[in-house]
């Protein structure tokens, strides 16, 4: 299936591609966030920054970690040491803090069942995806060994370690632009034969600052306009609503035929 720019989108919230396009380039590969995505981890990550950023003298509200989402672990550390101590974290103090933290999210998932649940509708736009031909991947700040299996698991088929970049990988880290400049390297496109799927305001600003345009879903309780005021091109409430429009969206408008 070749893509076209003429395309026609009814969403309300959604501008059409004609509108805020690419440029008429064909769309060839979707990059995947991860938390907030494809998994349902980030009240868990919540909760544990929530937690133990406040046993350590450090006011966070579980909201603050959806404000941050997508930022190193020392990056969201360092914001909070700069508003209540007056400066940065010490290598040491972050990585004992991110070690607690890590501890008290996997304690949380054990509570529920062990691991995140997918995140509704999810597996239904992948396969969207694929019906287009485009390429899935994989960009993420998270740097778990067990990635790649657990995506296997619940994702089969759709993702593979050529084209992932992960927290292992990167230097910076969302909001920098760096690991989705380094997907578009890795999938062999330009950015606009790229789009991304993301649900936080940072990995938006980071995908916006790569010049891809970006499709931002809002799984979370920020309010719409934090994702759409970082550059995000359309807006969803969820996974299952982009996978319902995505043959709308991604249909060449009527009288255009694929090429
Ligand atoms: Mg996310």
């Amino acid at each position: 299936m070749s893509l076209t720019n003429k395309y026609e989108l009814t969403h309300p919230l959604s501008p059409s591609l004609k509108e805020r396009g690419s440029g008429g380039e064909s769309f060839r590969a979707v990059f995947f966030d991860m938390d907030g995505v494809l998994f349902d981890s980030m009240p868990g990550h919540a909760f544990a920054w929530a937690k133990v950023m406040t046993e350590y003298g450090l006011p966070m509200k579980e909201v603050d970690a959806f404000v941050n989402e997508g930022r190193t672990g020392i990056g969201t550390i360092s914001i909070f040491t700069q508003r209540y101590w007056g400066r940065d974290a010490t290598e040491e103090e972050a990585r004992e803090l991110y070690r607690r933290k890590t501890i008290v999210f996997n304690e949380y998932m054990a509570s529920r069942g062990g691991e995140a649940p997918e995140i509704p509708g999810a597996g239904a736009v992948l396969n969207k995806v694929r019906a287009c031909g485009m390429k899935r991947v994989l960009v993420t700040g998270s740097a778990q060994q067990s990635l790649l299996t657990r995506l296997e698991q619940h994702y089969p088929g759709h993702f593979t370690a050529d084209l992932m970049v992960t927290g292992d990988d990167v230097r910076y880290g969302k909001p920098n632009p760096e690991p989705y400049l380094m997907a578009l390297k890795k999938a062999g496109v330009t950015a606009n034969e790229a789009l991304v799927v993301e649900n936080a305001p940072l990995g938006v600003r980071a995908a916006v600052a790569a010049g891809i345009p970006t499709i931002a879903v809002n799984t979370g309780p920020l309010p719409n306009h934090l994702l759409m005021d970082e550059g995000a091109t359309w807006l969803f409430p969820s996974m299952q609503t982009l996978a319902d429009v995505w043959d709308i969206l991604f249909a060449p408008a009527s009288g255009q035929q694929n090429k």
